[in-house]
């Protein structure tokens, strides 16, 4: 089996509805048409996300190679370009506890610190190459969407600020409120420093510009449709040319299918993330709901809630969930949305929407991210599997498996154990979404139930 998912979720020729695309402005794409003809890369990489974007950038960067990029869309076309923009932390799904338990505290330390980086690197790469991402908010807000939650959020806050994942603060019912934030479900919040919300697409945009300024060959709607080796090289083919490289990054998160690479075979688990965006609201309808925070804003749902307050006064409201990934599943998973919209912020009930996507988030077996060689010789690397939250981990990721690619010094040593080895086959791959289907019982039974 090659693709978890119903085609049409892979199908690069079908556009994207989302606000982003609609927001992002004019942008000159006709420097990255797809590949025609052979041609040879020092190193060569699958997908045009912020993983392999961020890898291109600073390879040329940081270790004076050009690199080659090959994505099957639009630059961005993956989750990069539609997710709901939160730059945080959270890329593994491993609790803080589990970790310890498997990796040590000091392994797990280096795991969060490099997270606080990854946002920090972030901000950084905006700065320095002026992209215009429309950074907002303040932190990220974690809201306790039952009384039940609460003692989690204060577990989380103790391990954080215990292990460098920087200031934290955990707000009342009240005082969540007094910091904007109103809802039927919000029973106190932890405030995390660390954080902001951005332009996903605009961000994608601005690193594929950075890459190709700095001397990236980047093809978009080039899908890589084989991949041999001939002569020691990897030979990656594409309809219309093919690259020869010395080495490979794959970096195709959620969209990986089965076929690219035999050591990935199996050993991830693509899941759907849903996002709806109103109409701009009024100064009445806001205040009318009394929710005025720009911060980033999501909740203790395993099956995670996330909403942000748009530039534009939009109300977005991103929900994961949901396995069927067919055009005839919208309708009913954005009516679906709607009407949770309307009850947790009644004020807002029955407003226009005016955009619905959705997108995959990639998750594997350690419920950790991977950055690791996938062959023995090492010429071929992976960096994936951020767990929904990966605009800042998988920038992140991208400088570091872009170190590893090369042979250069420390590269291996700066990854934290947890993230350090390539993810580990499913047990029975093919029974992978039945496996999701169990855990979304479970996790709504736990979730709206108990
Ligand atoms: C709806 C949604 C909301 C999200 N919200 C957030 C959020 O708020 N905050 C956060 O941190 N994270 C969020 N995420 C997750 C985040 O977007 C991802 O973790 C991150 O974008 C991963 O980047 P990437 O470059 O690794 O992969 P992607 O951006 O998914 O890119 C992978 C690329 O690989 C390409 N590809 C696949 N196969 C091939 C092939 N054979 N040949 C060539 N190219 C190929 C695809 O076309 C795709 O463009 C969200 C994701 C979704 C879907």
């Amino acid at each position: 089996m090659s693709a978890l998912y119903h085609a049409s979720i892979y199908d690069t020729a079908l556009p994207v509805p989302s606000y982003w695309q609609a927001s992002a402005g004019a942008w000159n794409a006709s420097r990255f048409a797809p590949l025609e003809g052979d041609i040879e890369a020092e190193v060569a990489i699958i997908g045009g996300g912020y993983t392999g974007l961020s890898a291109a950038y600073h390879l040329a960067r940081d270790h004076g190679v050009l690199a080659c990029v090959l994505d099957a869309g639009p630059i961005g076309f993956g989750a990069s370009g539609r997710n709901g923009g939160f730059c945080c932390l959270g890329s593994a799904k491993l609790s803080h506890a589990r970790m310890v338990a498997r990796f040590g505290l000091e392994e797990t330390s280096r795991f969060i610190a490099a997270q606080v980086e990854a946002v920090e690197l972030v901000r950084a790469l905006g700065a320095a190459e002026g992209i215009a991402f429309d950074a907002q908010g303040s932190g990220t807000i974690t809201v306790a969407h039952r009384p039940s939650r609460w003692a989690e959020l204060e577990a989380e806050a103790a391990i954080l600020s215990r292990h460098g994942g920087g200031a934290t603060s955990l707000w009342s019912r009240a005082e969540l409120r007094a910091h904007g934030y109103a809802s039927s479900e919000a029973f106190g919040a932890l405030h995390q420093a660390v954080g902001f919300g951005l332009h996903p697409l605009k961000y994608a945009r601005g690193l594929a510009d950075a890459a190709h300024g700095r001397g990236a060959r980047i093809h978009a709607d080039s899908p890589v449709i084989g991949w041999q080796r001939e002569a020691g090289r990897h030979v990656l083919a594409t309809p219309r040319g093919r690259v020869r490289a010395g080495r490979v990054i794959v970096a195709t998160n959620g969209f990986t299918r089965d076929t690219l690479h035999p050591t990935l075979a199996g050993t991830l688990m693509p899941a759907l993330s849903n996002i709806l965006v109103t109409r701009p609201l009024s100064a009445a309808e806001i205040e009318a709901q009394g929710y005025s925070t720009e911060t980033p804003v999501s909740d203790t749902r395993h099956l995670l809630y996330y909403v942000r307050l748009l530039p534009d006064r939009r109300f977005m409201f991103g929900a994961r969930g949901g396995l069927d990934a067919s055009p005839g599943a919208l309708p009913r998973q954005r009516a679906w949305m709607e009407r949770r919209l309307g009850q947790i912020y009644p004020a807002w009930r029955g407003v226009e929407t005016k955009h619905f996507w959705r997108g995959l988030v990639c998750l594997s077996a350690a419920l950790t991210p991977h950055i690791a060689a996938l062959n023995d010789e090492r010429t071929s690397f992976c960096a994936l599997a951020y767990h929904g939250s990966g605009v800042a981990m998988a920038s992140w990721s991208g400088r570091a498996v872009a170190a590893l690619s090369v042979g250069a010094k420390g590269a291996a040593e700066a990854l934290p154990a947890v993230i350090a080895t390539p993810p580990r086959r499913y047990r029975v791959p093919a029974l992978r979404l039945m496996r999701l289907r169990l855990a979304y019982a479970g996790f709504r039974l736990e979730d709206e139930v108990l």
